[in-house]
């Protein structure tokens, strides 16, 4: 949120979210979609990029497929312009590298002559990554020493239509390079193959495409310039996918990796992870490790308590404070954007010192209030926290906590038996997300999510709940194409009680031994 004075143009950061794969994203256009007040993405950028948006920011959907734009070129454009005029800082998040297609130079152009201010952070690009998750360098010493990226699909408003056939010269782009990466060319798959082949390249030339590269649901076909058209259509490659033609793609046999099912045996089986209130993330990231693509649900939100005057008078005394204490960024945020709503900024932390807990903290806290931590303990663990207080001399001080509702009460109690007098202040609360409900519904009756985990009895009842306690028929009917893991025989008991049967059930009743039994289930076939 922004004050209702603020009057200087925020600024546009145009910020490459990389090809699909979360982890593609640059540090530094993470650290700003973190701190962005809008963030304006795409169709290619990957949807969970925004949960790293701090609580408050607007998110707005501008997507893009290529022949069904859902907002207009020159509407997002202008949306850019509009956003930055209200003061706020705008992350225009776009799919891969915002200069390459990306239509950003646009979007950048429309900035300058509206006089705001935009920076550029530049993206891993499909043309690149799409080929790298299927094992296919653009470059090789023994296989090709140069590369071009090209457009598979020119601009066709009639207008420009003489001046787009004007730029792309068959003979040229051929030639262009060793390897060719053609982006947006699926339509025209049949067109690029022949105009290739007809400008001298050889009709045995390998080519690949690659759709949704380096997403769980990579998908990849080769062949060489004479069948690609072919072989594209039997495998029913749709976009996005990059084409990539030359010798290069012959090194796909022995550079595969990341569908490679010897050595992530789970690649491409959509895994439902279903959790209580606690993380559910370490059964996740492990089963992404293993090349799974795990869906949470429900998912977890953070929601500020908005109007909370308790926090605001404590804002408006911080200077009774001695010490202020944040035990994660999402306190940080919520913290700054109901000061900065007070009418106050980081001058009214003048007189306090200032406890970050975690790394994550620290550095929200640099970024929103431009305020260096006075004290970061190595271990942020309550417990570890404590022992290291930095200031024995706390008795009879004050503190102020502001954090989660739900959070434990180690901290304050261990501060308050020092003798220190602690004000804790729930400023946001963790709910359980069921929002997506329809759409995992859709995703199980469909059959595209391969299994479900269950890891607690609770976490069954639960989505039972969920789904709005459906009868035991409609329900065995919905989960019947899916695989169910039981982490245990209680679990296993729950579900049985609720009508699922045939369930696979862990010997080992822990999260690794969960991940041995999926493991096992799936190297059996
Ligand atoms: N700026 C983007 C490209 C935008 S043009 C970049 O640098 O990657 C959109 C085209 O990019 C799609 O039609 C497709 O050809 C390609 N593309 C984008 N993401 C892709 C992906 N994950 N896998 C395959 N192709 C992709």
């Amino acid at each position: 949120m922004v004050s209702d004075n603020a009057i200087v143009p925020g600024t546009v950061y145009l910020i490459g979210a990389g090809p699909g794969d979360p982890g593609l994203i640059t540090v530094r256009g993470l650290q700003l979609l973190q701190t962005a007040d809008v963030i304006v993405y795409d169709r290619l950028a990957h949807p969970s990029l925004l949960q790293h948006a701090r609580a408050g920011a607007d998110k707005i959907y501008v997507g893009k497929a290529s022949s069904q734009h859902a907002m207009r070129q020159p509407d997002i454009n202008e949306l850019l312009v509009q956003q930055a005029h209200l003061g706020k800082m705008v992350a225009r998040l776009k799919g891969g590298d915002p200069y390459v297609f990306g239509r950003g130079g646009e979007e950048a152009a429309r900035c300058r002559e509206a006089g705001i201010k935009f920076e550029v952070v530049p993206g891993v690009t499909s043309a690149i990554a799409a080929g790298a998750y299927a094992g296919i360098p653009v470059t090789h010493r023994d296989a090709a020493s140069s590369f071009a990226v090209i457009t598979g699909h020119e601009r066709d408003d009639q207008a420009q239509a003489g001046k787009a056939e004007g730029r792309r010269n068959w003979k040229n782009i051929a030639n262009a390079a060793d390897t060719l990466v053609f982006l947006m060319g699926i339509e025209n798959l049949a067109e690029i193959s022949c105009k290739l082949i007809d400008n001298g390249r050889s009709s045995d030339t390998p080519a690949a495409l690659v759709q949704w590269g380096t997403w769980p649901t990579q998908r990849v076909v080769t062949g060489v310039l004479e069948n690609i058209v072919e072989v594209a259509a039997n495998a029913q490659i749709t976009s996005p996918a990059v084409c990539i033609v030359g010798d290069v793609v012959s090194l796909r046999e022995q550079l595969r990796w990341f569908d490679d099912t010897q050595t992530r045996p789970l690649f491409g089986k959509r895994i439902l992870v279903t959790r209580a209130r606690e993380q559910a993330s370490v059964l996740s990231d492990k089963l992404r490790l293993l090349g799974a693509d795990p869906i949470e649900f429900p998912t977890i939100k953070i929601v500020a308590r908005e109007n909370n005057a308790e926090l605001d008078s404590a804002i408006e005394s911080l200077s009774t404070y001695e010490w202020l204490v944040f035990t994660s960024p999402n306190g940080v945020d919520v913290f700054a954007d109901e000061m900065l709503r007070c009418g106050r900024d980081a001058r009214q932390l003048a007189g306090c010192r200032i406890a970050a807990l975690g790394p994550a903290t620290a550095s929200q806290l640099r970024l929103r209030l431009g305020v260096v931590a006075d004290y970061v303990p190595g271990e942020a663990v309550a417990e570890a926290v404590l022992a290291e207080w930095p200031d024995k001399n706390i008795a009879g001080k004050s503190i102020l906590l502001p954090r989660a509702a739900e959070a434990r009460d180690v901290l304050p109690d261990g501060l308050r038996a020092m003798g220190a007098t602690v004000d804790v202040i729930p400023v946001y609360d963790t709910v359980l997300d069921t929002s997506s409900v329809e759409q995992l519904k859709d995703e199980i009756a469909s059959g595209s999510l391969q299994a479900l985990t269950f890891t607690s009895s609770s976490t069954v009842t639960n989505l039972i709940q969920a789904i709005g306690t459906p009868s035991r028929e409609e329900l065995q009917k919905l989960l019947k194409p899916s695989v169910i893991f039981a982490i245990g025989p209680v679990t296993a008991r729950t579900l049985s009680e609720n009508g699922v049967e045939a369930v696979v059930v862990s010997a080992d009743h822990t999260i690794p031994g969960l991940l041995e039994t999926i493991l096992n289930h799936y190297s059996s076939f």
